[in-house]
């Protein structure tokens, strides 16, 4: 039975999709305008592991991610510039060509962690019909105001249960506000479902509405999309912790108000990435200059990335996990080791190997109770040493046990399974000899045909050596 967490219900809840079988998942993804930090990549790898376990409970899932590619300003109140245009002005290249670069970056970083892609990627630009038809409805029913020269906003105070994802208590802001907000907004809690362009300049990205020239609102774009591509109910909708107070939280009040009914049936979050400080409470890592860490920066560290990945299951995604680099060092050896009992264990390993029974029920029993990692990794270190078992058998048990976990064991086998050491060595002398005949084709071809099993040729005066890619 799959247990999982509901930030809705504050509970761990036996999990039921409305359609038996079946789940649509809506993850939010980052917004394109500098690369993911490693904080970030955290949470992406919480909602892989969520979703690989749904499969492993015999679950169709149909995953949904989108791009934030415009709309999503500096500032949570509405104001402050467009995070796409900050990163525009500093690469001294267009919106549009930040958000191509940073999105192929990102998806690079997803396939090195072994994130699963999505079924559907959708970007925010490529929605804005859908942006415009839902600020309609919602104008329909008596939800918007606009603000001359500002936007159309979200009137929070029509809705008697805004803010129940957080338990917020917006009438207790709304008699005490002193917080600094928009000028016009009528209640502290009101977002902007489509800003207008600045009065006399012109942005990269903006669109004609029935309101007037402009760009949508942060929150509006994650509704929209997820209703086109999951419908007008769906089962889970993840993202991290930062995201409950405002962009969930408002998405939930629009959504709702605009279709009338109960929109997710499963809220969940995923915790911080932390840095500790010295002598100092532990910052959340972001995208100011002193803590901004990228999966690019530890690997030219020598860090593998499968390695941040195994560091991030050490901890269980609801609570925060704390980088230090000690920490990442450990991981990295358990890591290095995992991979050395693979390599031990592989020649054992016979087609037919079944994975152990009691092992993975304990396996599943941890993956099930809302995604315990920690024990599950415990689970798989237990296999590995259980000396009864035979060789092969821990092997496909382990193979199966990194269905959720994700850590490469199949990549591992692949790469040593595909072409033994000695005909690795005879391709290189056929390819050494066939140069020398000038059958430079021939040569290039045998190149290519161990680059495809993983296999890297390094040429150098004293002769040409291989390293797996
Ligand atoms: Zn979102």
């Amino acid at each position: 039975m799959l247990r999982l967490h509901n930030t809705m219900t504050r509970s761990v809840d036996e999990f039921r999709p409305l359609v038996p079988g079946q789940v649509g998942l809506y993850t939010c993804g980052l917004t394109v305008y500098n690369y993911a930090h490693i904080g970030n990549l955290r949470t992406y790898i919480f909602e892989d592991v969520l979703k690989r376990v749904l499969m492993l409970s015999g679950y169709k899932v149909r995953h949904v991610m989108n791009i934030t590619d415009v709309g999503h300003l500096t500032s949570d109140a509405d104001v402050g510039e467009d995070k796409m245009e900050v990163g525009a002005a500093r690469e001294g290249k267009s919106a549009w060509e930040i958000a191509e670069f940073f999105q192929r970056a990102f998806v690079r970083d997803l396939h090195r962690l072994n994130i699963l892609e999505p079924d559907t990627w959708c970007r925010a630009t490529d929605h804005i019909t859908e942006q415009i038809e839902l600020v309609r409805r919602l104008e329909e029913k008596g939800f918007t105001y606009a603000i001359k020269g500002d936007g159309v906003y979200f009137d929070t105070a029509r809705l008697p249960d805004y803010g129940k994802l957080v338990r917020l208590d917006a009438e207790g802001l709304r008699a005490g506000a002193r917080i600094e907000m928009v000028a016009g907004k009528r209640n502290p809690t009101d977002f902007a479902l489509w800003k207008f362009s600045p009065r006399g300049s012109k942005r990269q990205m903006e669109w004609p509405s029935p309101w007037g020239v402009g760009f949508p609102g942060w929150h509006v774009e994650c509704s929209a999309m997820a209703v086109k591509h999951l419908g007008e109910r769906m089962d889970i909708h993840c993202g991290g912790v930062d995201h409950q107070a405002v962009h969930h939280t408002n998405e939930i009040a629009q959504t709702e108000s605009a279709y009338g009914h109960p929109w997710v049936n499963w809220w969940i979050h995923g915790e911080w990435l932390v840095l500790p400080k010295e002598g100092g409470e532990a910052a959340k890592m972001s995208k100011s200059a002193e803590n901004f860490l990228t999966l690019d920066l530890l690997i030219k560290k020598g860090y593998e990335p499968l390695a941040f990945r195994y560091f991030c299951l050490n901890a269980h995604y609801r609570q925060q996990l704390a980088f230090t680099w000690q920490a990442l060092d450990a991981a990295a050896n358990a890591y290095s080791h995992q991979r050395r009992t693979v390599q031990d264990l592989r020649p054992g390993h016979r087609p037919g190997d079944k994975p152990i029974e009691q092992h993975m029920a304990v396996f599943r029993a941890a993956a099930e109770d809302d995604l315990n990692m920690p024990q599950a990794l415990a689970a798989m270190w237990a296999v590995a040493k259980d000396e009864r078992a035979q060789g092969g058998e821990v092997y496909a048990t382990l193979l199966e046990m990194d269905r959720v976990l994700g850590l490469g064991i199949e990549q591992m086998e692949e790469g040593e399974l595909a072409i033994s050491r000695a005909e690795i060595q005879k391709l290189i002398d056929d390819r050494a000899a066939a140069r020398q005949a000038g059958r430079f084709a021939h040569a290039d071809q045998i190149r290519q045909q161990l680059a495809a099993m993983g296999i890297i040729l390094e040429d150098s005066p004293s002769g040409t050596t291989w390293r797996r890619a």
